[in-house]
């Protein structure tokens, strides 16, 4: 069995999320200055529980306010609470947080509950809010702050140029494929951050779901993951040859499988397909007549 926690060097060390961190968790960082640092609260909460006793947990730095990375943040309730400018407001209060998510779907309806019940949602001040560039020290550690908008507004990824180690979080090169489905979420971002943190060469890639470290150059998984983007695209056109109710596209469900079922499911689905419609509807490549889309 794979440890549970992997010092990928001696401060910076990787929690491997239940499940191989995949939802509703996510593997977290634990950064061993200033204190001790948490990046993302979502990974299995008797590890960080034994982190906090035996070396201290000073902060939970939240790379975005997603449920899954703040499964467990409800059980260090004095903890300080980092995030990006952008993202804060959703992790301070509820309103903020169904306002990202989008509204529209029988879902939505469910979503505060949901959010408090299964996913301990607790509004919490953020006591830190990082901006785009800015370099971070923390104790010994120099961190560079990278906001990559796409996934959410103020998704923050952590550069530690000194050891070669990228956070990715959840440009996370999974063979799902990106989530981009949320009110501020945008495709042509999710490409721009996608491929900019590629870039930027990171000797250790590590990313929030899956196999969590990618050694070396990641332009070839960045390209194959950002191809899912345009795999869905080319799949909901072919299905919109005839025209398709929302009901239908959410049904035929292109994103998520058949295996998927359920509300929760025809949110994700219709979240990110709303998106693909969107923008064909604005180049116009579909039309929408009387609640049916079809492409031209
Ligand atoms: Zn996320």
């Amino acid at each position: 069995m794979q440890p549970m926690i992997e010092k990928i060097t001696s401060d910076i060390w990787l929690l491997t999320g239940k499940r191989k961190g995949r939802y509703p968790h996510s593997h977290s960082l634990y950064l061993r200055a200033g204190g001790g640092v948490l990046v993302d609260c979502g990974s299995n909460w008797s590890e960080i529980e034994t982190l906090a006793e035996q070396e201290g947990i000073a902060a939970v730095l939240m790379s975005h306010y997603h449920e899954d990375h703040f499964l467990y943040l409800h059980r260090l309730p004095e903890t300080e609470v980092w995030a990006s400018l952008a993202d804060a407001p959703a992790l301070e209060s509820m309103d903020a947080l169904e306002d990202c998510a989008r509204a529209g779907t029988n879902w939505a309806r469910s979503f505060r509950r949901i959010m408090q019940k299964r996913f301990n949602y607790r509004p919490r001040p953020v006591a830190r809010r990082i901006q785009h560039g800015e370099n971070l020290s923390i104790g010994n550690l120099q961190v560079e702050a990278i906001v990559a908008p796409g996934h959410t507004p103020g998704h923050l990824c952590l550069h530690f140029p000194a050891e070669g180690i990228l956070f990715l979080g959840d440009y996370d090169l999974t063979d799902f494929g990106p989530w981009y489905g949320d009110r501020r979420s945008s495709m042509e971002q999710f490409r721009t951050s996608g491929a900019m943190l590629a870039d930027i060469g990171a000797k250790i890639n590590v990313v929030s779901h899956q196999q969590a470290i990618h050694r070396g150059d990641i332009h070839q998984q960045m390209t194959t993951y950002l191809q899912h983007i345009d795999r869905r695209e080319e799949a909901l056109c072919a299905f919109l040859r005839r025209p398709r109710s929302k009901e239908e596209i959410i049904a035929r469900r292109i994103v998520f499988g058949e295996q998927c079922r359920g509300a929760w499911f025809d949110y994700g689905e219709w979240a990110l397909m709303s998106k693909h419609l969107e923008k064909l509807m604005q180049s116009g490549e579909v039309i929408e007549l009387e609640g049916h889309y079809q492409c031209l």
